[in-house]
């Protein structure tokens, strides 16, 4: 029986902890099914708690095998140990020791949280609640300790021996053939940064001389054999650790500084205190392997993990509900290291298209929730878009708000204020209120109010005053539990364009400085007026997308043509030509339905033949503009009765009038961006194939001769990138050429279980009716398995997230297959299952024949026994909310 705490966990109950840990020694003695872990807990009573309250330890399905209390054993009435629990009523008044010994099996910890094993390898996942599964444990971020960890394993079967902290002694167990090695972290932290690696791994090693001139040393481990895909992680970590030395003058602190790759893992990579454990998809790379979309992936997720030694472990959170003040934070620290060492519009334009693919999804559907929660069952299932890009976007408005010189001295406040401590949001947001004088009360609504907020805006103007006039209005829509919003404060970059394609400047009526060009809505309506504007100007509003919201406005389409040509904001310049497609495609769809014909639109192909023309564009640039729309986000736009056969035949069909009326310029295009030196994966380099390979895609709309090129691409490349792009064309063709590819594909890759992904999602998600069956049948491939987490997100997340058509089917096949997969995946891996059910998220916006469809699939998930608490909460929130 599980002794469950109080569910759902709110906010408004924390209490502060009972008892506080000094010191944890670990001692533990790896074996494939029955290793022994010995802690010593030096504990002491909280000084602000109970001075009389019990000691209650956190445990997950523990076996204790000896408890002892200040070096005696406790008698068996003095405690209660349940495997979740361990509870001493009685204890000492003051400081004592308590030596837990537990034992574990990691091999049939198929969960992947803990202490389990990959291909051979122990390792650790404890963030948020997987230390209480190897011992007893306040598992609790709150309580930070210094830990000692000893750990003693078979030499044959774990040559490498890891810990968080640096390296104090190691050894041989004399008269066996056992050894062990001893690691001491000097800075506190909670458990769930603890981390434990052992394994016969292989190691690239290298240094970094900190800004203080201390070396550190940098090693990645990774299986024997895969050293020579190391080497741009190791690139990526050494230019991390430089720009945030450089950005925010963080510098690091050990002496040693360790990544390994895991082939089994939850998330993408975990930010353990000098030892990353990665998914060895984002640290494996060579230009036959990974496409430049993985070199970026990367690059910032080697960035955003070294980030966090200084966001999230040096300073920590106080409780899981202030999760976005260290992933909000450092995802926001990513974005910017990417901005800085490639194109920053680019890399805006990207982000906000992830954005509004995901988290506005997110924000508009059933599982809405704030960027800082109130109450959760599950923790596991708040790692979301909203808590993390969200949170990223509401950190990046505090900079719009304050310009970049009051944000700096905001976070350098914060850096010394609460450095060594578990912090919250709202001391965060003080930090920056104090260090610049100005009150952010009512931005902290960004933090408790859900949803996606919607700007009204209206400008006119007057040329017999030579004014123009700014009418704004905002809404934040109802969210599951939120049915009434407060106005936000809401930081708006304009710019009033003039005939010559200038910038105006910006005087308002009354006066008011524009700062920095950025005008803040924080009322629900609000007036500004420009004067002196000498002739009608055009509108850039939400430059840069200087805040996460929805805005409808009056600009015309002939503004948007001006702007898609002549703003000095590159984001706007794409967002003008979003917002043209957007526009035609929504009215095509509606046609479709109708049964009638959709039109063309010669603005909008005139503004991405200019595009193309333009060579002072970046090309990396140039393939944004030339990517209309997703499908999931004109279902987010269309919001009801959403149809997704007709987004898609809409969305097929400008697709093909841009690649019949832009053929000879995409063709130019294409030949033009060809590359035949060796790989390179800069942002340029990279920018040119995105650019070859976006009008490629186009061409291949049009027919037989572009089939062929990308067969020939497919066939002649010297790059994954290449030869995935030719292949995703290909894909979505029922040509001769498509099957010879896919087969060819396999026979290449097949000893490569991170390129068979790749095979896996994209057949997974090919827009045809064959597709569920094609997945049916992959699902028994020797290469496919259910306990691996990569490739069930390839497989079964290809079709349920990434194939709008097929997932979607109108016979409602789409969704009873991804019901059985994931209530299969739910007995080995509940975080993954419920992960891969998210996918029904906008179940309530289809239309009827759908929605009844995806929800009969989801009732049915509901209505089976023994769900897990991930997947439970999943399923209800998403039949509740709404
Ligand atoms: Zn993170």
């Amino acid at each position: 029986m599980r002794t469950e705490q109080a569910r759902p966990v709110r906010l408004e109950n924390y209490r502060p902890p009972d008892w506080l840990v000094e010191t944890v020694e670990l001692d533990v003695s790896l074996h494939p099914s029955q290793t022994k872990v010995r802690a010593i807990l030096k504990m002491s009573p909280n000084p602000k708690a109970d001075a009389l309250a019990p000691i209650v330890l956190d445990g997950d399905g523990l076996t204790l095998t000896s408890l002892k209390l200040d070096g005696s054993e406790m008698h068996p009435e003095a405690y209660v140990a349940t495997p979740d629990r361990l509870t001493i009523a009685q204890p000492p008044a003051g400081t004592c020791y308590l030596q837990i010994e537990t034992l574990v099996d990691p091999s049939a910890n198929s969960q992947l949280m803990g202490l389990y094993r990959s291909c051979g390898t122990y390792c650790t996942q404890c963030e948020s609640e997987g230390f209480r599964r190897i011992t007893y444990f306040p598992d609790r971020p709150d309580v930070m300790a210094s830990y000692t960890t000893r750990i003693e394993a078979d030499k044959s079967e774990a040559a490498v021996l890891l810990s968080n902290g640096n390296l104090v002694d190691a050894g041989d167990v004399s008269g066996t053939t056992r050894h062990f090695a001893v690691w001491q972290d000097p800075f506190l932290k909670p458990s769930y940064l603890f981390a434990l690696v052992g394994g016969n791994l292989a190691c690239v090693e290298d240094a970094f001389v900190t800004m203080s001139g201390r070396k550190v040393t940098l090693r990645i481990y990774v299986e024997p054999g895969k050293e020579d895909r190391c080497g741009w992680a190791m690139d990526s970590l050494k230019r991390s650790m430089r720009w945030d030395e450089e950005a925010f003058g963080r510098e690091y602190d050990l002496d040693i500084f360790m990544i390994v790759a895991v082939s089994d893992f939850n998330m993408g990579a975990m930010e353990n205190k000098g030892l990353n454990v990665f998914n060895d998809k984002l640290v494996l790379a060579s230009p036959d392997s990974a496409t430049d979309t993985d070199y970026a992936s990367i690059e910032a997720v080697i960035a955003h993990e070294y980030f966090h030694n200084w966001t999230g472990n040096r300073i920590t959170c106080r409780d899981w509900f202030q999760l976005c003040l260290k992933e909000g934070l450092t995802v926001f620290r990513d974005q910017e290291f990417t901005s800085d060492q490639r194109s920053r519009s680019v890399k805006r334009i990207t982000d906000v298209r992830g954005l509004r693919a995901s988290q506005f999804v997110e924000d508009a559907g059933p599982l809405a929730h704030p960027v800082r929660p109130s109450a959760y069952n599950e923790i596991s299932n708040f790692y979301t878009a909203t808590v993390y890009e969200k949170g990223a976007e509401v950190v990046r408005m505090l900079k719009a708000l304050l310009g970049p010189g009051g944000f700096r001295k905001g976070l350098d406040l914060y850096f010394e204020r609460h450095d060594g401590e578990a912090a919250t949001v709202d001391q965060f947001v003080k930090c920056f209120a104090d260090a610049n004088s100005t009150d952010l009360t009512q931005f902290m609504l960004w933090y408790s109010q859900a949803g996606t907020p919607e700007v009204a805006v209206n400008g006119t103007y007057d040329e017999k005053t030579q004014t123009y006039r700014l009418e704004l209005a905002q809404a934040v829509p109802p969210t599951p539990g939120q049915p009434v919003k407060e106005p936000m404060v809401i930081p708006l970059a304009v710019g009033l364009v003039g005939s010559d394609g200038r910038d105006m400047s910006l005087s308002l009526e009354d006066g008011r400085p524009v700062v920095r060009g950025v005008l803040t809505l924080s009322q629900p309506k609000q007036t500004f007026e420009f004067t002196g504007v000498q002739q009608r100007p055009v509108l850039s509003i939400n430059r840069g997308f200087s805040a996460p919201v929805k805005i409808a406005s009056n600009v015309s389409a002939e503004d948007y043509k001006f702007l898609a040509a002549h703003d000095s904001d590159q984001f706007n310049r794409w967002e003008a030509v979003q917002s043209l497609a957007k526009a035609l495609l929504m009215e095509n769809v509606a046609a479709i339905r109708a049964s009638g014909t959709p039109r063309e639109d010669e603005g909008l192909i005139a503004a991405l033949s200019a595009a193309l023309a333009d060579t002072t564009l970046e090309p990396a640039f140039v393939a944004l503009v030339l990517t209309m729309p997703s499908e999931a986000d004109l279902a987010r736009e269309i919001g009801r009765d959403v149809d997704p056969d007709a987004i898609a035949s809409a969305r097929d069909k400008l697709r093909g009038t841009i690649g019949k009326r832009l053929g000879p310029a995409l063709r130019e295009t294409y030949r033009a961006m060809q590359n035949d030196g060796p790989y390179s994966p800069d942002a340029a380099s990279a920018g040119r194939r995105a650019l070859k390979n976006v009008s490629l895609d186009l061409l291949a709309t049009a027919g037989a001769s572009a089939i062929a090129l990308a067969a020939r691409q497919y066939h002649q490349a010297t790059n994954m990138t290449d030869r995935m792009a030719a292949l995703s064309t290909l894909s979505s063709y029922a040509v001769p050429e498509r099957q010879a590819a896919i087969d060819d594909f396999y026979r290449r890759y097949s000893g490569n279980p991170l390129i068979i992904d790749k095979w896996l999602s994209l057949q997974a998600a090919i827009p045809e009716a064959g597709t569920l069956e094609r997945v049916r049948v992959l699902t028994k491939h020797p290469a496919f398995s259910l306990s691996n987490p990569n490739r069930v997100r390839a497989l079964i997340g290809g079709l349920a997230q990434m194939n709008q058509t097929q997932f979607n089917r109108p016979d409602g096949a789409g969704y009873e297959f991804v019901a059985d997969t994931v209530l299969e995946l739910d007995t080995k891996n509940p975080q993954v299952a419920a992960r891969m059910t998210t996918a029904f998220r906008s179940w309530r916006s289809l239309e009827s024949v759908r929605r009844t469809r995806a929800e009969a699939a989801l009732r049915r998930i509901a209505g089976a026994p023994n769900l897990s608490r991930d997947l439970r909460d999943i399923v209800d929130r998403s039949l509740d909310g709404g």
